[in-house]
């Protein structure tokens, strides 16, 4: 029989993810990339339980995280440098950051292995219900499915006729990796609060740390890029030791919130940032993404296309829009707190977490296990 033939716009994250899972299960896999290489930016990628399992389920776990340190504990601390929350990590519900070059390429190198076909220097332009996918030179190729993997400002997305909403958020981060030294804690990620601004600093592996810098868009000297060091510590002067070996850092004036009202349209889906992009708050648009990219693969090995895709939705767009609010409420007790009530900001979220089960509804990404064919619980 036949090869069923797939096409994807966009070798990000989600794009190689679900290249490599189809490919593994005999589709034929073409990826097609608007850039002339293949790249991630200089950064870390928090990964929890549930994106390491799907790096486990392609077999690419080994060589994205051969360097990563496994983190402990992910403290969060605040102005007057006590702690509001320690949440823990065991073998079973794992966390760490793993460097964005380390895992694209580990991706990369298993599409391909598996059989996937990547080209770049390709831009999508459009694509439609038939199953037919435009590029700029006016190209057109047909599959038996296109999928829009194209990120936030998908254009696939943009050229198919489906309800959707892109909110611009008032908030926005700069990021980087900085070299390690000896002084530096092991095995605890920490998250400093102060005011709107906050910094997270995590070990990711033996030579570097990851550290992202996180504030209102409104606030230029924050997101001034390059950055500007004085003004971050003039709100975290104990961080100094961090902030000052920041050489280099990738500055993104605005988050995104999409939301779409349905998937996909006929034989083109979308996945990743392009169907469900969200504040990186929670540290869980790629984990999600990969997941959807996983269960989108297993859905299509077991059904029809038009039912595997219904079947996809039904399982991830429960866990994608739970991820996006609580993302957003963790975002907003950040950075639309009201000024005069600071002081009892710490109490509230200490109280919120004991007495509303809040790590847990926060978590549900992370428990999350794609390819189980079950809405997780706590997403109804
Ligand atoms: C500051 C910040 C921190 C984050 N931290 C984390 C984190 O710690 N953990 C986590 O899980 N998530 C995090 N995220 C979210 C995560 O980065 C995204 O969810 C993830 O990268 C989405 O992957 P994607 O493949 O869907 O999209 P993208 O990464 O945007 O990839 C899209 C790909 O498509 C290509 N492309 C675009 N247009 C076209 C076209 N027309 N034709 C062909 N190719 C095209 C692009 O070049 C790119 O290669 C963070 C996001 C931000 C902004």
């Amino acid at each position: 029989m036949a090869k069923k033939k797939a096409i994807i716009a966009g070798a990000g994250l989600s794009g190689l993810t679900l290249g490599t899972a189809l490919a593994q299960r005999e589709w034929d896999v073409q990826i097609l990339e608007r850039s002339s290489e293949l790249r991630e930016i200089g950064a870390g990628l928090y990964l929890w339980e549930n994106g390491l399992k799907v790096l486990e389920s392609i077999d690419v776990f080994d060589e994205a995280c051969k360097d990563v340190e496994f983190i402990n504990s992910l403290d969060m601390i605040d102005e007057k440098r006590e702690m509001v929350h320690s949440t823990k990590f065991t073998a079973e519900n794992r966390f760490c950051v793993i460097p964005r070059k380390d895992i694209h390429s580990a991706l990369a190198r298993a599409a391909e292995e598996a059989g996937a076909r990547i080209e770049t220097n390709i831009r999508a332009v459009s694509a439609d219900s038939s199953g037919t996918i435009t590029i700029d030179n006016g190209k057109t190729f047909k599959a038996d499915l296109i999928v829009g993997a194209d990120g936030i400002y998908s254009k696939i997305r943009d050229s198919l006729n489906i309800k959707s909403t892109i909110e611009k958020v008032n908030n926005g981060a700069l990021r980087a990796l900085i070299p390690r030294i000896d002084a530096d804690e092991v095995g605890i990620a920490m998250e400093y609060w102060s005011g709107y601004r906050r910094i997270g600093i995590a070990p990711s592996t033996d030579q570097f740390r990851y550290i992202y810098l996180t504030t209102r868009s409104e606030d230029k000297e924050g997101l001034s890029d390059p950055i500007n060091k004085e003004a971050w510590l003039s709100s975290f002067p104990h961080l100094e030791s961090v902030i000052k070996r920041i050489n280099f850092s990738r500055a993104d004036q605005h988050f995104h919130y999409i939301y779409l009202k349905s998937w996909s349209a006929g034989r083109t889906a979308l996945i990743g940032d392009a169907a469900h992009g969200m504040e990186p708050n929670l540290g869980q648009g790629a984990g999600v993404s990969i997941s959807s990219a996983l269960e989108l693969a297993n859905q299509l090995s077991n059904f029809d296309i038009d039912t595997a895709l219904q079947n996809w939705e039904a399982i991830m767009r429960p866990v994608a829009e739970k991820t996006q609010i609580w993302s957003r409420i963790y975002g907003a007790s950040a950075s639309n707190w009201p000024k005069e009530l600071y002081n009892i900001r710490s109490e509230v979220i200490k109280k919120a977490i004991e007495s509303e089960n809040i790590e847990y509804m926060m978590s549900i990404a992370a428990r999350h296990v794609a390819g189980s064919n079950e809405v997780p619980v706590g997403t109804s």
